[in-house]
């Protein structure tokens, strides 16, 4: 994958973006991995939250997660997150995804048929509570993977105001 940024940023005007789903296996590699892709002077580095009912004990918690993201050694304005809402990232509400991707997402399945405009939220994989109405993040959070409802309601997160 190196090998291939590395072609795209000396051969192309392309703008780099990469994505990491974080795991237990890599959780204590993001820093490395910051500091291999910022050699390619990337447009955004995003960690994601995995959503995925199968390999659960593979899935790094919430918690943990807003943590780690934190302490990372990294231009907050190129550090973004997926999955992990404005309320979990207080002081950090800049680098949720949501700031950043574009308002209307197009996506492709497996057989390569286009959804235009697919709400990830109305398709049940994603979850927001009921007192997200009442956050000033309500129209522009996507909330979390539903995989992680149960932290989420376990950490008695407050909506912003
Ligand atoms: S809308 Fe809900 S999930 Fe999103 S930041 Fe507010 S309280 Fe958190």
């Amino acid at each position: 994958m190196l090998s291939a940024m590395k072609k795209i940023f000396e051969k192309t005007s392309c703008k780099i973006f990469t994505n990491t789903v974080m795991t237990q296996k890599n959780f204590n590699e993001l820093q490395e991995i910051v500091d291999l892709v910022k050699n390619f002077q990337p447009e955004i580095i995003q960690f994601a939250m995995m959503h995925t009912k199968n390999l659960k004990n593979l899935r790094t918690t919430l918690k943990d997660s807003a943590i780690k993201i934190r302490s990372l050694k990294i231009n907050r304005e190129i550090l973004k997150t997926d999955g992990l809402p404005f309320c979990s990232m207080y002081g950090f509400e800049e680098c949720v995804g949501e700031s950043y991707w574009p308002e209307v997402l197009d996506v492709y399945n497996g057989a390569s048929k286009i959804f235009s405009n697919f709400s990830q939220l109305e398709n049940g994989m994603r979850w927001r509570a009921g007192f997200c109405k009442n956050c000033l993040m309500d129209e522009l959070c996507a909330g979390i993977w539903i995989e992680h409802k149960d932290e989420f309601l376990k950490l008695k997160i407050h909506p912003i105001c």
